[in-house]
């Protein structure tokens, strides 16, 4: 074929506008999945400041809640009756099993207790500040879709404990061949993704209540688990919900981690009676094998939240007393030095939140 001199320009310049388009696609790709997400991003100032003082004020009438339920003497998750005392935080004590390391509210809160806090100012105030923090919250949701599509194509989803529907949204902004049916005890919540999303089944339960048949390819928890008292009931569950070989995608904190280990006690994230287990890749696993599952993977992806937050923490502290804390605290406010801790932390899977990829024997 003879191209005019013309027409060749014309096909360079159509060629050129192509691949730009192309490039700058693949760049926005690429900045979506591999962003780093900072601490204040996902947590607003107002939470971090009101958090503490809000828990204490709910807490308080959760404590004149009847609990007939008794003291364990055997962690749930492993059985093993090597338990010692970890934390009192907010009227509830908190355990942890010196065996597979699960931290756990003992004895549990009763369901009145539990009803109450999911009903009190408190869920205001947390979806209060989800949806102030909406759009930075895609960004964590982003590569786990990715991940997601690295061992699945396509098929039907349900994702327990959509809340205000973070992981339905950031679907939505990519390309995917999934059907997602969304799933949530909260009817404030499920009355607004039907409003926001018509075209999406929403179910209003809990998931206890789901049909027990296997009719989904995957089932997504995203930071859910922690707050369900009934761990083996949940993963019996989820494991009668999925088909032959359906995988189990969900993340939870991650109490083997960086922050873990600096935070322990103080960790801003024990939170009963909303968070009553606090999970690490031990008790997964134990969890995973005692209810027929199998781990195929886990990542912990977002260390620069570890970082952030023991910054934040340590920097509340006058003075910290021991030495080697203060070496690596100066060490950490390099970014050099910083960049590869974070590659050290997320490369060997001792960052603050899990993600864990397990499939039905
Ligand atoms: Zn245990």
């Amino acid at each position: 074929m003879i191209i005019s001199g013309n027409c060749k320009n014309e096909k360079n310049k159509m060629l050129k506008k192509l691949t730009d388009t192309n490039n700058n696609k693949l760049k926005q790709i690429k900045s979506k999945f591999s962003k780093t997400i900072r601490f204040d991003e996902i947590h607003t100032n107002e939470k971090q400041l009101n958090l503490d003082r809000m828990m204490q004020l709910v807490n308080k009438d959760v404590k004149n809640i009847k609990n007939k339920n008794k003291r364990l003497t055997k962690c749930p998750i492993c059985k093993n009756s090597n338990l010692i005392f970890f934390v009192k935080k907010f009227e509830f004590k908190m355990d942890k099993c010196q065996s597979c390391g699960l931290i756990f509210c003992n004895p549990y809160p009763s369901k009145k207790q539990i009803y109450y806090y999911y009903n009190s100012e408190m869920k205001k105030f947390e979806n209060d500040f989800f949806i102030k923090s909406f759009e930075n919250r895609l960004n964590i949701f982003y590569p786990r879709i990715e991940i997601i599509k690295k061992y699945r194509e396509s098929g039907k989803i349900l994702d327990i404990g959509s809340s205000i529907g973070v992981f339905l949204e950031a679907l939505n902004r990519v390309e995917h061949n999934f059907r997602l049916t969304c799933c949530d005890i909260d009817k404030d919540s499920c009355d607004k993704l039907k409003n926001r999303y018509p075209k999406v089944e929403v179910i209003n339960s809990d998931f206890i209540n789901i049909e027990k048949k296997p009719n989904y390819d995957i089932i997504t928890m995203w930071d859910t688990v922690e707050h369900i008292v009934d761990q083996n009931l949940l993963f019996d569950s989820v494991k009668q919900m999925l088909k032959k070989d359906g995988l189990f995608f969900f993340s939870t904190p991650n109490t083997d981690s960086f922050e873990w280990m600096i935070a322990n006690t103080e960790h801003v994230q024990l939170l009963p009676p909303g968070h009553v287990n606090l999970l690490n890749i031990k008790s997964i696993s134990t969890l995973l094998k005692n209810n027929g599952f199998s781990l195929k993977n886990h990542f912990t992806l977002n260390p620069s939240l570890d970082i952030d937050y023991v910054l934040k923490l340590k920097s509340k502290e006058k003075k910290s007393n021991v030495r080697q804390e203060s070496y690596l605290l100066s060490l950490l406010s390099n970014n050099k030095f910083r960049a590869d801790f974070e590659s050290i932390l997320k490369k060997h899977k001792k960052a603050g939140n899990i993600l864990v990829i397990a499939q039905k024997n």
